[in-house]
């Protein structure tokens, strides 16, 4: 039974004001409940270009802005979202699932965001270079790129765009942001709130929509001078093909396949713990998460055991029901997804020591659950070791030592996270030079921090979000030359 009602939403929030999009409704499903709640029509190219039209009439204005102005008003804005943050965390549940735990968590976060950028507007600086010649000076200006496109997935809807947003528009720019198209309704929210905050109209315009038709529009729209995104590796690909013509520029965040490595002088139990929430937290939907476990032999059973109880203790549940530890996926599509990796591991080998299916309580049904799954010993070709997967699901190999361990480690397309956990310092700067991935965490739970720039190598992307380092992919250097002697 479900007490879910339909609601509508015009689907856009363009120059400071609630848009109608005029594309077909998409539904909104509630992923605990498998039911349709809402219906928000898609952005058609026509909407994009409004949107976009709106962020160059921005522009202008908010570039010639002070740098630390532009920092006040986002954290003006910022702390009225946190006023309203008791609204969007049971929304942001209904919409992708997670629970009203990892809601509040994630909203926090991205509201953090937003401040740790609007305090680092007075860190935004260039460079000079004195008596190049005698009597000349060089100076390197930042200029902002000018319209933004933010393209967003449903995993982490808020946090994953003010790592966007906030860089972006303290440097100067504005944005157009396209949340994924199955969770739109806490990023319209959101956009509300900021411009209620006192964030000005057209500075954050949101088109919702499909990737196919509103994404790609966003991509191709000539006005669009740089595209930030986070989501899938052959997507991202795709993108930054289409990005090519006009030379745009790009971030990518994309997939990943996170190694641990577990030594035999490890903490086992913090390791064990680490790899639990690392692996089942927001129900595995995280590119950084747990995705790999190589353990030394001497330590395996003892780590196998504890990570396989972990994950049968787990509480599974709708996201908004008292005591859930872990909801639903986000869609059917992704559970059978995971499901079929699974499967498709287990027909050629290794042990289910927890999970593999969904769970046995019929109030659960209708949702789109599955149990935190443990494999142990899997060949090293089979799917769950060669596919991101995207779900509650841990693959744990034994190996002989940390060179073994470095070897399978890299043995991946992807190169987002990884961490290592041992007591010898030798080893984890071993691991820390030789993993190749763009963070490492040493007995440490896999917390990304807004000082540290983070994005991936090899498959897992292209430029840096975090860190300082953001505002080079959000602002162009000029150089100039002043001569001011004879
Ligand atoms: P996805 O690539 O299918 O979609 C992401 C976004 O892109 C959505 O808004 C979608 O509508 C849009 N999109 C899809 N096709 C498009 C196109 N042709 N043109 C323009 N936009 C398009 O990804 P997903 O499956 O929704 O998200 C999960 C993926 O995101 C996983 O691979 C995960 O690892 C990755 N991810 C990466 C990071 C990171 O920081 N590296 C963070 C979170 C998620």
């Amino acid at each position: 039974m479900s007490t879910d009602t339909i609601v509508t939403h015009p689907g856009g929030f363009v120059a400071g004001r609630e848009y109608s999009n005029n594309g077909p409704a998409l539904p909104i499903t509630n992923p605990g409940t498998g039911h349709v709640f809402a219906e928000v029509p898609g952005g058609t190219e026509a909407d994009v270009d409004a949107a976009v039209q709106a962020a160059r009439e921005a522009l202008d204005e908010w570039s010639a802005l002070a740098v630390s102005k532009r920092g006040e008003i986002l954290a003006a804005a910022a702390h009225h979202v946190e006023e309203h943050i008791d609204e969007l965390v049971p929304l942001l549940t209904r919409e992708q699932g997670k629970t009203l735990r990892d809601s509040r968590i994630e909203i926090t976060k991205a509201i953090d965001t937003l401040m740790h950028y609007a305090g680092l507007s007075k860190a935004l600086r260039g460079a000079h270079a004195p008596n190049l010649d005698p009597g000349v000076d060089g100076t390197v200006l930042r200029r902002p790129l000018g319209v933004v496109g933010a393209i967003v997935p449903w995993n982490f809807p808020t946090t994953l765009l003010s790592n966007k947003l906030a860089p972006a528009v303290v440097a100067g720019n504005t944005v157009v942001a396209k949340p994924a198209g199955t969770t739109p309704l806490t990023t319209l929210r959101y956009a509300e709130l900021l411009a209620e905050g006192g964030l000005p109209a057209g500075v954050f315009n949101v088109v919702t929509g499909s990737g196919s038709v509103t994404g790609t529009a966003l991509v191709k729209h000539p006005l669009v001078r740089k595209i930030a995104f986070t989501g899938s590796t052959p997507v991202g690909e795709q993108i930054m093909a289409l990005a090519a013509r006009g030379t745009k520029r790009v971030t990518l965040e994309l997939g990943g396949s996170d190694p641990m490595i577990i030594c035999d002088d490890a903490d086992v139990a913090a390791a064990a713990s680490a790899a639990s929430m690392g692996r089942f937290y927001n129900c595995g939907q995280a590119c950084l998460a747990i995705k790999r476990v190589y353990v030394f032999d001497a330590v395996a059973d003892e780590v196998i055991e504890q990570i396989t109880a972990k994950a049968k203790r787990l509480k599974v549940g709708r996201g908004d029901a008292e005591g859930s530890q872990m909801g639903p996926l986000h869609t059917a599509v992704q559970r059978d997804e995971v499901a079929g990796q699974v499967q498709r591991t287990l027909d050629v080998g290794g042990t289910l020591t927890a999970g593999g299916g969904p769970p046995e309580d019929p109030e659960l049904g209708g949702g789109f659950f599955y149990m935190p799954t443990v494999v142990v010993d899997p060949p090293h070709d089979a799917p769950m070791a060669t596919e991101e997967v995207f779900g509650p699901a841990l693959p744990i190999w034994r190996v002989s030592g940390l060179d073994e361990a470095i070897e399978r480690a890299n043995a991946s397309q992807f190169g987002l996270g990884s961490s290592v956990w041992t007591r010898d310092l030798h080893r984890a700067r071993q691991a820390a030079e030789r993993i190749e991935a763009g963070y490492t965490w040493i007995n440490s739970r896999t917390k990304v921090y807004d000082e540290l720039p983070f994005g991936g190598w090899k498959s897992s992307g292209y430029g840096k979000e975090h860190g300082e380092e953001a505002f080079d992919f959000y602002t162009e250097t000029k150089s100039v030359v002043i001569r001011s002697g004879p």
